[in-house]
């Protein structure tokens, strides 16, 4: 099936050729893949820059040529604060770590960690990955597989 920046011609048409359309990512796109629990998926702008936030242009130049990426679902905690009072999707969870997670490929995502009672159980640096679940929310459990070289600082 051809993408609709492609048209097929039949008979010798109009040998036109019309520029690529740019992917639009809806929210929707990113609902669907959390939900299926199998894909981590970002936006690469060609300047380098990499978010996990669903945006139309890069926040950083502005330039509207977001592509998407595979993300590995691996980085460490830079923000954490422990949920003893959840809200309803979280009321059999508490308490529970609310972080934001800098992925290796660039980009902070918001996601939890379950269990975590105490700040200092999950100490700044601490080294996580993407654990797909039922759960609600973008859930990461310690990784016991540090990547190479990806000590915190
Ligand atoms: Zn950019």
């Amino acid at each position: 099936m051809l993408g609709p920046h492609l048209r097929e011609t039949v008979g010798g048409g109009a040998n036109t050729i019309e520029p690529p359309v740019p992917t639009v990512h809806s929210i929707a796109d990113y609902q669907r893949a959390y939900a299926d629990g199998q894909r981590l998926r970002g936006l690469r702008s060609a300047c380098g820059f990499v978010t996990a936030t669903w945006g139309l242009v890069c926040p950083r130049c502005g330039a509207a040529d977001l592509a998407e990426v595979e993300l590995s679902g691996r980085g460490r905690v830079v923000a954490l604060s422990v949920q003893h009072v959840p809200s309803d999707e979280f009321v059999n969870e508490a308490p529970y770590a609310y972080v934001v997670v800098e992925l290796d490929e660039g980009g902070r995502i918001s996601g939890w960690i379950a269990g975590v009672a105490d700040e200092a159980a999950v100490p700044i640096g601490t080294r996580v990955r993407w654990s797909p679940s039922y759960k609600p929310g973008v859930q990461f459990e310690r990784d016991p597989d540090p990547a190479p070289g990806g000590s915190p600082p």
